[in-house]
């Protein structure tokens, strides 16, 4: 019997993804998709695109790993060399770094070439005909990428030259509209796609606020990211941070992700909980207090806040604040 030409996907969950898989494995190749996530994915809810993923390939029959990006990550994001898009999403340098993952496990596993759902000039930045071709250039992958839902579009491939595949059998979608997309989800029976066109938090124009902040302050690592998911956020300072949660889950959250020189601000009977990030001085720290007093009912009055650092604990009776400038807030 014959043997199969192997392939990666790149499957984020996402429609594009998902109809690329489909199209490439109806011409009889063997695929394996690769889930990459960050620390920026948009997937802890209960229809993530991770779970999705995983039913979609479950239902087609192909294997799926799953890859996490973390520290490594964090690198691109603070000196991206093709720039961010809109917000603080480094998008080309992002699908460079996952394409040379894919790279990597393409040629100690013996596949042939990689494939996925990026559709020409759908997102402004990272998909447009030239960065496309940085991104095959960057990772070495020149003409080893094969994206079956703009292929038409762009130069022939090697998998298309060989053989291995019919372009004839390619589209040639362009663009942001949906309406192909949709109209093909239906056609193959693909009902449950959770990311129609979203990106990972970095496109968010107020997450993007706070991680740059955060980029600023010099504090990047998992435990942070996670902590400015959450809470009323203030910058106080260029160097100073106050995360208020904002309800007892995200209270129960900030104390599990306070890091040695973190200090915690609370009410007394801790359902106000804060952390403050950064250099402390007497006022700032009464001002923080009498911000975190704000949040404590009854705010008028005079309140004990309780401060905990890795010296020791305080009390302080603060007024709460009446107003805390706009600037403040993120
Ligand atoms: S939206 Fe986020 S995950 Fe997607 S390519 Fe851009 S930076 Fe990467």
């Amino acid at each position: 019997m014959e043997k199969k030409i192997k392939a990666i996907v790149l499957l984020s969950g996402g429609l594009d993804s998902s109809l690329a898989t489909k199209i490439i494995i109806n011409q009889n190749i063997e695929l394996m998709a690769l889930n990459f996530f960050t620390p920026f994915c948009r997937c802890n809810r209960k229809k993530g695109c991770n779970s999705v993923a995983k039913y979609f390939t479950e239902k087609i029959g192909i294997p799926i790993r799953r890859i996490f990006i973390g520290e490594e990550y964090f690198k691109i994001i603070k000196n991206p060399k093709y720039g961010y898009g809109k917000n603080l999403n480094p998008c080309i340098d992002c699908r460079i770094l996952m394409l040379k993952k894919a790279k990597e496990i393409m040629k100690n596993e013996n596949f042939s070439f990689i494939v996925t759902g990026e559709v020409l000039d759908q997102r402004p930045k990272s998909q447009t005909l030239k960065a496309l071709k940085i991104i095959e250039k960057e990772t070495g992958l020149e003409g080893l990428i094969v994206r079956p839902l703009s292929a038409n579009l762009l130069p022939e491939t090697i998998p298309e030259k060989m053989g291995w595949i019919d372009r004839n059998k390619l589209l040639a979608i362009k663009g942001k509209s949906r309406k192909m997309q949709i109209f093909l989800a239906d056609f193959y029976g693909i009902k449950d796609y959770p990311c129609p066109a979203g990106g990972c938090l970095l496109t968010d124009p107020s997450f993007s606020k706070r991680m740059k902040n955060l980029i600023e302050l010099g504090n990047v690592s998992l435990k942070n990211v996670e902590l400015i998911k959450i809470g009323r956020y203030f910058k106080l300072t260029p160097t100073t941070i106050l995360i208020i949660g904002r309800n007892e889950s995200e209270n129960k959250k900030i104390l599990a992700l306070k890091e040695i020189d973190d200090i915690i601000i609370r009410s007394e009977d801790s359902k106000v909980v804060a952390v403050f990030k950064g250099c402390i001085n007497k006022n700032i720290k009464i001002f923080s207090s009498s911000i975190v007093a704000r949040y404590i009912k009854n705010f008028d009055d005079y309140k004990k806040i309780l401060i905990e650092s890795k010296y020791g604990q305080e009390i302080l009776n603060v007024k709460p604040i009446e107003e805390i400038p706009d600037k403040m807030y993120v």
